[in-house]
């Protein structure tokens, strides 16, 4: 019998890897917190229109589209921003301005799997809500920043755009749709040069003006040059009028200290047709390099409308999890299992000694529980008890107890059951200490030492 696989573009994330993700994604998500994005949750599911309103034709081909048992059109979110712009949209009025939303979880395209593209996967997501301008903008790129910092990530950049720039460019030569163009424009290094150059030909850029669009998309660093580099062009009246933001920006990111981080790259063009201002994307520099956008995001200031609300600027990111880890790992990164955790493992001789035993666990946890309530929300415990389910002989007892990744085994048997003692092995230094449950609780503060991370 051929055994069960998850759905393709699925993957089970087990234990250690679970773990690894959590404490992963639970630092970003005190970065969005420290930043004043306040989370939420919405549905996996959504009535179909509502995904589709904002999606555009590229994304609504991806969403997982059903009916359900009364014949709703529904599907599985493709991003967080449908729903909370669904909500915005509805109960904006109700929430104090500027409305800031952190949201995390898993999201759903079909797409066709390959390594860092799943068809489930997971983001961190954030956006801001009626703040218009460039001090929104570079609070929403400087937390975007500090996510990636605060997992480790030293190596990387944030590359800027701003898509009214392309727009002005694009009208400035006579294209009449410069979104389809953008979208065309986005597919750059998907394509092969020459295919690329038809597409976006196709999608309404003058072929003359080829060689002027790959100049402007080869333009960035710092805005200084990257005016010069447009003046030369002869765009400097054309994108005129956005400088000024531009400007304000990049002072903006050097005042809240990420300034060295961030750069102008107006090759981001961020395909999707609802970006009306600043774009920008996370890109690993270095040893990661050609790992493709870690993450993304920018400014919509027209959404709400599309879902009935009214005029509200608005600018968010997505961090995409599995990337993130893939990335991490790549670079030899991946945070540790909790290093300064203490995990005792209680192993019994027999039935006579099993009721000591839980006593045992019972002192233990209480210790661990006081340990829980003073740990921060959602970081990993210091202290683990578990005790043994069977029967068995005390060196399988302490094999088992390695494999699980106990650091101590206390040993009870029916000397320690008479004396009211327990043995307790380190099984790092292999030392063997017997003491009374009292002086175990006593010492654990010594054994686990000063936290480590
Ligand atoms: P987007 O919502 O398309 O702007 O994507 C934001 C981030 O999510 C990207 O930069 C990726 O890190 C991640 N991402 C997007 N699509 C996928 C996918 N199919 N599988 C895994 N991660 C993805």
């Amino acid at each position: 019998m051929s055994k069960f696989q998850p759905p393709k573009g699925t993957r089970d994330h087990l234990f250690d890897s679970f773990a690894r993700r959590r404490r992963v994604a639970e630092r970003m998500l005190q970065v969005t917190e420290r930043f004043g994005f306040r989370q939420v949750q919405t549905p996996v599911i959504e009535y179909f229109e509502v995904l589709a309103a904002k999606a555009g034709p590229d994304v609504a081909e991806q969403i997982y589209a059903f009916d359900d048992k009364g014949g709703r059109k529904l599907g599985l979110r493709a991003e967080h921003t449908a729903s909370i712009a669904r909500v915005v949209a509805s109960e904006g009025h109700t929430l104090p301005r500027p409305i800031k939303v952190a949201a995390y979880g898993t999201v759903y395209r079909y797409e066709r799997p390959q390594s860092g593209r799943q068809r489930e996967f997971t983001q961190v997501n954030v956006e801001t809500y009626g703040a218009a301008g460039p001090l929104a903008d570079a609070e929403t790129i400087a937390c975007f920043a500090e996510c990636y910092r605060a997992i480790g990530l030293t190596e990387f950049e944030v590359r800027i755009s701003d898509r009214r720039l392309l727009d002005a460019v694009l009208a400035h030569w006579g294209v009449a749709d410069p979104g389809e163009v953008v979208r065309a424009i986005d597919k750059r290094g998907k394509l092969a040069d020459g295919a690329w150059q038809g597409a976006v030909v196709a999608a309404g850029l003058p072929a003359e003006r080829l060689d002027g669009l790959v100049a402007v998309l080869s333009t960035g660093g710092d805005l200084r040059d990257a005016e010069a580099a447009l003046a030369a062009l002869g765009l400097a009246d054309a994108v005129g009028p956005l400088v000024g933001d531009l400007r304000r920006l990049e002072e903006f990111l050097r005042a809240l200290g990420v300034g060295d981080l961030c750069r102008f790259d107006f090759s981001i063009a961020r395909g999707l047709a609802y970006y009306t201002g600043t774009v920008f994307e996370g890109a690993p520099t270095g040893a990661g390099q050609g790992f493709g956008a870690i993450g993304g995001g920018g400014r919509y200031d027209n959404l709400i409308e599309i879902y009935g609300g009214p005029p509200t600027p608005a600018i968010g990111f997505a961090v995409g999890l599995e990337r993130v880890m893939l990335l991490l790992e790549t670079l030899g990164r991946l945070p540790p299992e909790r290093p300064d955790a203490l995990r005792f493992f209680i192993a019994w001789y027999d039935e006579t000694c099993q009721g000591f035993a839980l006593e045992v666990a019972r002192a233990l946890h209480a210790v661990a529980r006081d340990l829980d309530d003073a740990r921060p929300e959602g970081s990993p415990a210091r202290l683990h008890v578990a005790v043994a389910l069977a029967k068995q002989p005390f060196k399988k007892q302490f094999q088992a107890a390695g494999q699980g990744g106990a650091t101590h085994v206390v040993v009870i048997g029916p000397e320690e059951v008479a004396a009211k003692v327990v043995k307790v092995k380190d099984l790092a230094t292999g030392t063997e200490t017997t003491r009374t449950l009292a002086e175990l609780v006593a010492a654990i503060p010594a054994l686990l030492g000063p936290a480590r991370c």
